[in-house]
């Protein structure tokens, strides 16, 4: 998957054969520069993320490895997940407030979660999209690959998601004079309320970035391999991570929901995770117990005939179903017979009714005699 994520290798400044000791001292000194307790310029929360982000992955033997052999797409269907930043930080420096703003406070603030009431930092997640795609009935057996366009909203990669040409197009906002609220006076009476030019920000955009027209996320369209499972059903849903709109104030985005549609199949029906097959068998191939061929789902079963076998019963052929998702067994196909007499010349119907009106057929008469 391609993003605009910087690598994180560059994102530390640190080579690719960095030590563990290397990447601890590298984040130290990027996460002290960056604290946005610290650090008041417009970008430094992103780039306290962004260095956070890196260090979660190389500072992990197991991540690194994944992130060196695949980029940024090993850890794009889970995502970073911005709630663990928090113990990502306090384990590195510690519990204590070594800022002396404490950490809850600084990580309500900065990832926006907790119970922060403050307009400015409650990050919303951006909407949810739904999307649908219809596959054939034996491709639900299979799985398979599908590559579909997807579009994915992310950070402006020129003003970093501020929305500003520059870091110093950010300004005061006139109107509420940075306070992000507007007090009116009537009379004895006085009114707070949130300033609409800035929504409560305080801040305000001088001149926008001309990237993104002010708007802070940039939409980059990508063709994507998805991969449906084998065993798939009807209805299902598989979620793409991140891949739904973006958020109105520098959330995560909201997630793309896929629902699969399988197509029915004008023999095999799917009965969970087994699959039901009605066959024409002819009473000569039962009385000559004659091995046939069954249609499977995985190419052509032999079975040889019974002449014992009920003829309004079903053959059970085991692990020839829909494959069981997370096991390596599979459901069963059931082929429900129906037999039926084969068409016969003049001379051969004459024979057969002469042989059979000579044959005893006791079973009817005793079952008679029960009434
Ligand atoms: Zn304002
Ligand atoms: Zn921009």
């Amino acid at each position: 998957m391609k993003d605009n994520k910087r690598d994180y290798y560059d994102v530390l400044g640190v080579s690719k054969s960095a030590s563990e000791k290397e990447i601890k001292s590298a984040y130290r000194k990027l996460a002290m520069q960056y604290h946005p307790d610290r650090n008041k310029a417009p970008d430094a929360e992103a780039k306290f993320k962004e260095v956070t982000e890196a260090y979660e992955v190389l500072s992990d033997p197991e991540k690194r490895k994944k992130y060196d052999q695949f980029g940024h797409s090993a850890f794009e269907q889970g995502g970073f997940n911005y709630s663990s930043a928090e113990d990502i930080f306090s384990s590195f420096f510690g519990s204590g407030n070594s800022f002396g703003g404490g950490f809850g406070s600084v990580f309500e603030d900065i990832f926006g979660f907790g119970g922060s009431s403050n307009k400015r930092s409650h990050k919303v997640k951006g909407d949810d999209l739904n999307s649908r795609i219809t596959i054939d009935f034996m491709d639900a057996i299979t799985g398979k690959t599908e590559k579909i366009q997807l579009s994915k909203s992310s950070k402006c990669s020129h003003c970093n998601g501020s929305g500003a040409e520059t870091p110093s197009d950010i300004i005061k906002c006139p109107k509420c004079n940075g306070r992000g609220q507007i007090e009116q006076r009537m009379g004895f009476f006085s009114s707070v309320s949130t300033c609409n030019k800035c929504s409560g920000l305080g801040k305000t955009i001088k001149t926008p970035c001309h990237n993104c027209k002010g708007s802070g996320n940039e939409t980059i369209k990508s063709i994507e391999t998805i991969t449906i499972p084998a065993g798939i059903k009807n209805g299902e849903t598989l979620i793409l991570r991140d891949y739904g709109l973006p958020s109105s104030n520098g959330g995560e985005n909201g997630d793309l929901y896929i629902t699969i549609a399988i197509r029915s199949h004008k023999h095999f029906e799917r009965v969970n995770n087994d699959i039901i097959l009605n066959m024409p068998i002819s009473i000569k191939s039962i009385i000559l117990e004659e091995v046939i061929k069954i249609p499977t789902p995985y190419g052509f079963k032999e079975i040889k005939l019974n002449r014992n076998m009920k003829l309004d019963g079903v053959i059970t052929i085991d692990n020839y179903g829909f494959p069981i998702r997370n096991s390596s067994k599979k459901g069963n196909l059931i082929v429900s017979i129906k037999p039926y007499i084969p068409e016969l010349s003049k001379r051969d119907d004459s024979k057969i009714k002469e042989i059979f009106e000579n044959a005893k057929d006791n079973d009817y008469k005793k079952w008679l005699e029960q009434f």
